[in-house]
């Protein structure tokens, strides 16, 4: 047995994701170029199936186990464009996460069966530019007019923010609780976006979200009123799974590049990888990624199979993270000045992977909660 958690259908599976990422990678550069991903990609992917890994088949989906989306996560990143797993990730694992799993079935016919297809793109709307590590301080409200909800606040740093069809929305109610919303409308509506320009992941669009007196039926609220904190706070994890599952394949792409690179350049008469100096620093990197990779892998397998791994999660997208940051600045210290050149893609991936330790929970937090559960032995428990 080769893997405890992939089979042969995983690596069947496999090779049919990178045929895909092999015919859509020649369209990566303009995507960078244009800072935008075309909206058209999400049908392709749709149409393969890739939308829907998770979600049950009466609603589209494949109702495939979580490694299948590991093998998926992983090839996408490997395709070397940082920001179309970014935006995948938010689409597939984190939007319609929520829909699927506690929205009504209204919503899912509406919402979930369309973005399955890629006819809809979704996006998650909770940071606020007062609020983004502590979310309980958002100032976006939800006030019940009939059979409406009436919408103003702001929210900013959106990915798929420009492209999106809709938000899921964490919002202040009247009594001061949360709630999760899905919001769709755009200028006519209330609705306004102004895309945001970025260190790095050109290709994944990021957006401030206004909105002033956006009527949405009060049948978009997702799950019970007053629940949409703990919402919020349950998907994290799935988000930072799939975080740490696609930054230890992006550390992989940086180091075969890396190596590819050395194996070609020679310096003192002889190939970079010749220099003990340098093979020993590959070894570190591979070392320190396959424990990280095996951390990701052992939580996918906690996931799959129905525990709620905070501390898990927390310490994979953690270290995940830090750890792509550290190993893609040394590779490129390994090209030399063509590693400072945007004709070298590791040029492109130093600045990419920087917003690892800050999305989807910064490291300050990640340590936080890992703190909690270890010194103070705190437990989380998951609401559905
Ligand atoms: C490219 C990009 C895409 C994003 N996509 C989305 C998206 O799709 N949807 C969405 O809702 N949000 C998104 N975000 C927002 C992201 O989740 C937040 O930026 C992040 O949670 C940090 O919040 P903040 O920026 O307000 O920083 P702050 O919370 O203001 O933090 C500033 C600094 O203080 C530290 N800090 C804060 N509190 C503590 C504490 N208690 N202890 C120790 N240190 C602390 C932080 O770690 C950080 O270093 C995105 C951000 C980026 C950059």
């Amino acid at each position: 047995m080769k893997s405890p958690y992939f089979n042969e259908d995983h690596e069947m599976f496999r090779a049919s994701v990178q045929q895909f990422v092999k015919k859509i990678k020649p369209q990566f550069e303009t995507w960078e170029e244009n800072h935008l991903i075309p909206k058209t990609i999400w049908g392709e992917m749709g149409e393969m199936g890739y939308l829907g890994l998770i979600y049950p088949e009466q609603y589209g989906g494949m109702a495939a186990d979580f490694f299948t989306s590991v093998v998926l996560i992983e090839e996408i990143a490997k395709g070397g464009n940082t920001g179309f797993g970014t935006a995948l990730g938010v689409h597939a694992y984190m939007a319609t996460n929520h829909i699927n799993h506690i929205g009504s079935e209204d919503l899912k016919q509406k919402y979930l069966v369309p973005s399955i297809k890629g006819d809809l793109l979704g996006a998650i709307a909770f940071t606020e530019p007062n609020a983004g590590s502590d979310l309980k301080g958002i100032k976006t409200y939800a006030v019940r007019d009939g059979d409406d909800y009436v919408i103003n606040g702001s929210k900013t740093y959106i990915t798929n923010g420009c492209m999106a069809d809709y938000f899921v929305t964490l919002c202040k109610n009247e009594e001061g609780k949360f709630d999760l919303i899905v919001i769709e409308g755009d200028d006519k509506d209330g609705l306004t976006r102004n895309k945001l320009h970025k260190l790095g992941q050109y290709s994944s669009d990021t957006a401030e979200i206004f909105f002033q007196d956006v009527r949405v039926p009060a049948t978009n609220l997702i799950g019970e009123a007053g629940k949409g904190f703990y919402y919020v706070m349950e998907s994290f994890q799935l988000e930072r799974l799939t975080a740490a599952i696609s930054t230890c394949a992006t550390i992989e792409f940086a180091l075969q590049i890396t190596l590819d690179f050395m194996h070609e350049r020679v310096a003192f008469g002889k190939g970079l990888t010749e220099f003990q100096a340098l093979r020993h620093r590959i070894a570190n990197h591979y070392t320190e990624l396959e424990a990280t990779k095996q951390l990701a892998y052992h939580t996918a397998w906690l996931f799959e199979n129905g525990v709620f791994a905070v501390k898990e999660a927390s310490m994979a997208k953690l270290k995940a993270t830090e750890l792509a940051n550290s190993i893609i600045a040394d590779c490129l210290q390994l090209h030399g000045g063509a590693g400072y050149m945007e004709d070298y893609l590791i040029a492109r991936l130093f600045r990419d992977v920087k917003v690892g330790t800050i999305y989807g929970g910064t490291s300050e937090i990640m340590r936080d909660i890992i703190a909690k559960m270890t010194v103070d032995a705190v437990h989380f428990k998951k609401v559905y």
